[in-house]
């Protein structure tokens, strides 16, 4: 009787979840003005499921951001999907913590799966690919976790009392708190502005910081390159980078957090141009892939370079000769974290993926055609996904008013940004499949604002 009743409930939850997502076109993009609070007594006895279900979609949708909403245009995407979310139930489901291949052999056998079907959808070499080379892939949960591990790996690795890190000073800052957290220093190397209005990593400046560190005693340790940066989509080059990399023995990491998705896309996997030579290489299958917070791939050339420093065991665990993914984390426990990507890539299959993709970047497209044809307007940085930087020209005066104004909408959720001191409205297409008409309706809403403040 028990098991039927958690049925119906989880049923019922399900069909809650569908309504929602189908109210989406019909409300808000931002929370209610008013909400309606969470009951604050702790239940000592059970709470009817219904009542629960009420607090649901009375309380927690209603006063959400909504992140999957068509009008939500603010940060990256978390895309979701049907079938992730199947993926993260069937995964709580086994209620597994996979530290070891023996504690959970599935979860060995599907990231195996994953990181091989996205590593060649991604078209990586050899070496990233398990059985083809000595490396391999795993899900994390962030981008901020696959950076720290892998500067915790590089650390140990060269073992110097002068360790010294490097990134553009347009990455994304959980390269800079991963440096911070593990006590090295990290050099910020300014980006050069190029003629799209990109800043990619100086490669010049670079080389320059390196000789003079190490006049100063300091071990280059850790480079790490960005494809896509969350500013304005830069995109470093990273051939020239890994080559430094390469030659100074310094751990090459890739930060595609948002735009490595895109190299799926045949006509895109240039921006990939250069992954050979990376130690370790990160995108987040969360933004554009279809999986939801908390799903970030990262793949490594030669995976006892995560083994040989975070392998740890204990008397009531046998040593194996097989993966253990607690050798490749910090933590110890993990849930079977590659099973929405395993059920997105099912159901959506390469093709339905890619049809996603350029979608997102259809929208991209059509709000910098928009933005090219209005004459007050100026894109930021040229497009190369689907973020769009754009700002109205000259002082920051008013691009900071429309930005105000947008703020204070309750149907649209946009957000500024800066860069180099200049004002701008950092427009990211979002996680549903973008609707065009939905562009269209905010480039309306920033016209607007700007007849307002210019009549
Ligand atoms: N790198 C880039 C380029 C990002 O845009 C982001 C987040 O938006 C991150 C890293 C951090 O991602 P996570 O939240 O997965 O740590």
């Amino acid at each position: 009787k028990e098991i039927q009743e958690n049925l119906n409930n989880t049923k019922e939850l399900l069909d809650s979840i569908s309504k929602y997502f189908e109210s989406l076109s019909s409300i808000n993009v931002k929370p209610t003005k008013s909400p309606v609070p969470l009951p604050k007594d702790l239940p000592i006895i059970p709470i009817p499921f219904n009542q629960i279900l009420n607090t649901i979609e009375t309380s927690i949708y209603p006063n959400n951001l909504h992140w999957l909403h068509p009008m939500f245009f603010g940060y990256f995407p978390a895309s979701t999907s049907w079938p992730s979310i199947q993926g993260s139930l069937v995964s709580k489901a086994l209620s597994s913590v996979a530290f070891t291949t023996s504690s959970c052999p599935i979860s060995t056998e599907i990231e195996k799966l994953v990181s091989n079907w996205l590593g060649q959808m991604l078209n990586l070499p050899n070496q990233f690919i398990y059985g083809k080379g000595e490396g391999g892939g795993l899900t994390y949960g962030s981008a901020s976790e696959a950076v720290l591990t892998a500067m915790a790996c590089a650390r140990l690795k060269k073992n110097t009392v002068n360790p010294v890190a490097y990134t553009s000073n347009q990455s994304h800052f959980s390269i800079i708190k991963a440096a911070k957290v593990l006590g090295i220093p990290i050099r910020l190397i300014p980006g050069d502005r190029d003629n799209n209005g990109n800043y990619p990593l100086d490669p010049k400046k670079l080389v320059k910081q390196i000789e003079d560190d190490k006049e100063k005693g300091f071990t280059p340790i850790f480079i790490c390159g960005c494809v896509g940066t969350t500013n304005v989509g830069a995109i470093d080059d990273l051939e020239t980078i890994g080559k430094i990399a390469e030659k100074e023995d310094s751990w090459f990491h890739i930060d595609a957090a948002y735009a490595g998705s895109f190299a799926i896309l045949p006509e895109l996997r240039h921006i990939l141009n250069g992954v050979e030579l990376a130690t370790t290489f990160n995108m987040n299958s969360s933004k554009m892939l279809l999986c939801g917070f908390d799903c970030s791939n990262m793949w490594i050339k030669d995976s006892s370079l995560l083994t040989n420093h975070l392998t740890q065991n204990a008397d009531y665990m046998k040593k194996s000769n097989v993966i253990d993914y607690k050798d490749w984390q910090i933590p110890l426990g993990r849930n079977v974290k590659g099973l929405p990507l395993w059920m997105v890539i099912q159901q959506f299959g390469v093709e339905g993926i890619q049809k996603y993709l350029r979608n997102h970047i259809e929208a991209g497209k059509l709000m910098e055609k928009l933005v090219d044809e209005d004459k007050r307007l100026e894109i930021i940085a040229r497009r190369s996904f689907g973020l769009v930087g754009f700002r109205v020209k000259g002082e920051n005066e008013l691009t900071d008013g429309v930005i105000q104004r947008l703020a204070e909408n309750q149907e649209i959720f946009l957000l500024g940004s800066k860069s180099d001191g200049r004002s701008f409205i950092r427009f990211s297409p979002g996680s549903n499949p973008p609707d065009l008409s939905n562009v269209r309706k905010a480039f309306e809403i920033v016209k607007g604002y700007l007849d307002e403040l210019t009549n």
